[in-house]
């Protein structure tokens, strides 16, 4: 234990220097040739590839596998980009667990996939080290598309529109682009920067112009937006964090999981970070077992997930539930939060209720479990925030509380289209979902700007 981590409340510098390095270190290293052909070697090259319908971007998988292991890694990294253009992100943050590696026939018979994520990883890497671009813009449209929002819906979307040879201005609120990609995923998953290295190798198509620090509602309206473009795509993720609904959350130390994540994301020097000494997260997803897992690694001694459900009904996947308690993270189930307990204004405690099951509905017990906390992170969910629309809501059908699209990504309003987390849908909110959105609503843009002149 390093000498700083007994420092009560929240501080700074909790590990000796180089610790922080180690422990925020790549979560995958990258394959080598060798261990790239070695694990190519295990694909079946299945006829009716069940990884490949479970990819939501529908990878040719058994392709590119079979490229690698012929020694063709450049293929392989066509083959992935061709259907997703930021193969090289979903290769380190997809839950392949949960999507192509959990249908593979290998881990069916012998539980131990095809390392699909990994392989991907090798072969993109590959060609963004060698920075070879594999598409060339067809002949100038004269369309001009707006895309709001530069993470992956917005991204995917405007280079697909970029390929067909369209004009597209990115607006994005945050002075950086990448979305979650660069201030949301954990950062031992994209370490060294990948996030902005990707937009780069994206964006060096050509036809992209980003303009950061303009946001819609603030700096433009919907509607001038309409007016100026011959489309728009809405790509702006989910702006809003649900409440906790605890009996003093406004005290000093309570804080939503994903500001803390974003701020970790862009610190220079994660010594200067302030972490708290007894940490409790609230929630079950992804987000929670990011700060969690983070808050660990920053040199938390005790890290504990309480979530209101049961293990299976938590949405972070088995594997990222294990990364947590390997990484010494404590998940506590049936328990919701009931009151943030302050000392001149500090947390000092959270009390937590048990909770059961009373036939569907989700109850309290009324038994009170009090955890020493000197830091909560809510971390229960986010919510598409409307407001930016101004007015349009009206114009723009919601559901569920996201905006509502057809199966080809148009929204209500004529002119625009939308996808990613600020849509409603089936899938999850998933990196490679967004993704997905984004290229299939550039596609049905580009149709409609060329079968009937304007969209
Ligand atoms: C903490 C965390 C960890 C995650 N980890 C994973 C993971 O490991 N694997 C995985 O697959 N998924 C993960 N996800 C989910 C994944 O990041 C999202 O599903 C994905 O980023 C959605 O892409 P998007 O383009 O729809 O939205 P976003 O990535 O949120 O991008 C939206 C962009 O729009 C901009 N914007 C918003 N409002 C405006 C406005 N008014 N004007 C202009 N711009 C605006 C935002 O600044 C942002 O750049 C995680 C999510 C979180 C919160
Ligand atoms: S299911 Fe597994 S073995 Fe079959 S093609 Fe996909 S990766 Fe290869």
């Amino acid at each position: 234990m390093a000498e700083g981590q007994l420092k009560d409340g929240i501080a700074a510098g909790r590990l000796a220097g180089p610790q922080y390095a180690e422990n925020f270190s790549d979560l995958h290293p990258a394959y080598d040739r060798h261990e790239a052909l070695v694990e190519a070697d295990r694909c079946y090259f299945c006829y009716d590839a069940p990884c490949m319908q479970a990819c939501p971007t529908s990878i040719d998988i058994p392709l590119f596998i079979r490229q690698i292991s012929t020694g063709n890694p450049l293929g392989a990294a066509k083959t992935i980009f061709d259907q997703n253009i930021l193969g090289g992100m979903c290769a380190r943050v997809c839950p392949t667990e949960t999507l192509c590696e959990e249908v593979c026939v290998r881990e069916v018979a012998e539980g131990k996939p095809v390392q699909i994520g990994r392989l991907q990883r090798y072969a993109t890497d590959e060609a963004m080290a060698r920075n070879k671009q594999f598409y060339q813009r067809a002949a100038p449209t004269g369309r001009k598309i707006a895309v709001v929002g530069a993470g992956p819906a917005g991204l995917a979307c405007a280079h697909r529109l970029a390929v067909n040879g369209h004009e597209v201005t990115i607006l994005e609120a945050r002075p950086k682009a990448g979305g979650l990609n660069e201030y949301g995923i954990a950062a031992y998953k994209a370490t060294d920067d990948f996030a902005g290295a990707e937009v780069d190798y994206v964006t060096a198509i050509g036809g992209i112009t980003i303009e950061n620090d303009k946001a819609l509602g603030r700096d433009f309206s919907l509607a001038e937006l309409a007016a100026s473009y011959d489309a728009v795509f809405l790509g702006m993720g989910l702006g809003g964090v649900n409440a906790l609904r605890a009996e003093g959350e406004d005290a000093n130390g309570v804080e939503n999981a994903v500001d803390f994540i974003a701020e970790l994301r862009q610190a220079s020097d994660l010594s200067t970070l302030e972490i708290g000494r007894r940490v409790v997260v609230i929630g079950g997803g992804m987000t929670a077992i990011d700060a969690a897992i983070q808050s660990k690694l920053l040199g938390a001694e005790e890290v504990t997930i309480a979530y209101r459900r049961g293990k299976d009904n938590m949405n972070a996947s088995e594997f990222e539930q294990d990364l947590a308690t390997v990484n010494g993270v404590v998940i506590r189930h049936w328990m919701q939060p009931k009151r943030v307990v302050a000392e001149d204004g500090r947390t000092v405690a959270i009390e937590l209720e048990h909770t059961r099951l009373d036939g569907e509905r989700l109850v309290g017990t009324g038994e009170i479990v009090r955890l020493p906390a000197d830091q909560v992170f809510k971390a229960i969910g986010q919510s598409f925030d409307a407001s930016p629309l101004n007015g349009s809501g009206n114009s723009i059908a919601m559901e569920a509380g996201r905006i509502k699209v057809d199966a080809e990504g148009k929204t209500s309003m004529a002119k625009v289209w939308a996808g990613g987390d600020c849509v409603v849908d089936a899938r999850e909110d998933l990196t490679v979902a967004a993704v997905a959105a984004g290229r299939d609503a550039a596609e049905s843009i580009h149709r409609a700007l060329t079968s009937n002149g304007r969209a």
